[in-house]
């Protein structure tokens, strides 16, 4: 790859990182031109090409191309969860414990009440086993979500004076609390521009660029350089990118019917033009 028609600008720097982002879909009037400078496209081909893809500059570039539509498309067809109208940390993070391995709308149905009976970590400490599990009970998984939720209630009343702390290692100290939920943390709450990896990640990612994603994608340091040189740099827009492929890849991007037609990214799409070309 030797050369490239677009390189990220000069513009990363710590202001950039703790800007806070404009909820609930941060920043979406965004051209080609804004995003050739927070975005890393040679960082994102070179990793792409280590996955596997081929014409790798080309096709990060026409991905590039396509994410003001994404964008647009994302206002009109987002999801608007209470979640996504807070930066509150508190409550953006038990949305995260919450939403482990659970659809959005399920989680939905429980959140208010949930956020106003455990109100900070301290009333999730304080409350016995009974109270947490009924409180969950209609997400299922209830053991697993009662030891997450007590240790989150215990580490962070003793460890972090009751405090949501700022720092994903530190974030993912309570059991089964993993990457994605502690960068999305900082990402929707604190607008730390951020590569998130879930499996609707994996899986428009994996199909756009015709990348040869491992089997477990979310413990995959190259997967995760591959995002982190997609994502963009500026906090609003970043959050809006990762909202758009997080509902892209729940709406239209779906494991086994992806509705290609409707997609804003079909044009840089490696699946869907390879599936043109053979007629399916
Ligand atoms: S064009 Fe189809 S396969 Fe490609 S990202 Fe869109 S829905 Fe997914």
């Amino acid at each position: 790859m030797a050369s490239y028609r677009k390189r990220r600008g000069n513009n990363r720097g710590p202001e950039k990182v703790t800007h806070k982002s404009s909820l609930p879909f941060g920043r979406t009037d965004v051209s080609t031109e804004d995003l050739e400078q927070i975005i890393d496209i040679e960082k994102g081909a070179i990793q792409a090409e280590k996955g596997g893809v081929e014409n790798a500059a080309e096709k990060v570039e026409d991905f590039v191309d396509c994410i003001p539509d994404l964008l647009r498309w994302l206002e009109g067809h987002g999801r608007k969860y209470p979640w996504r109208a807070t930066n509150d940390p508190w409550k953006v993070y038990l949305a995260e414990i919450l939403l482990q391995r659970t659809r959005g709308d399920a989680v939905e149905k429980i959140y208010s009440d949930f956020i106003q009976r455990f109100p900070n970590p301290e009333a999730l400490y304080e409350a016995s086993d009974e109270e947490i599990r009924e409180a969950v009970h209609s997400l299922g998984f209830v053991n697993h979500r009662e030891k997450t939720l007590k240790e989150v209630g215990k580490i962070f009343t003793n460890e972090f004076d009751g405090e949501v702390p700022d720092c994903v290692k530190e974030l993912k100290k309570p059991w089964r609390v993993g990457d994605y939920s502690a960068r999305a943390t900082q990402m929707f709450a604190r607008g730390r521009s951020m590569a998130l990896v879930d499996a609707n990640f994996a899986r428009v990612i994996g199909r756009v660029f015709g990348y040869e994603m491992p089997r477990q994608p979310h413990k995959s340091s190259d997967v995760y350089a591959l995002l982190e040189a997609l994502t963009p740099d500026d906090p609003d827009i970043a959050r809006s990118f990762n909202l758009a492929i997080l509902d892209l890849g729940s709406l239209v991007c779906t494991p086994d019917d992806p509705d290609c037609e409707s997609c804003p990214i079909s044009a840089a799409c490696h699946y869907y033009q390879s599936n043109k070309r053979e007629g399916n």
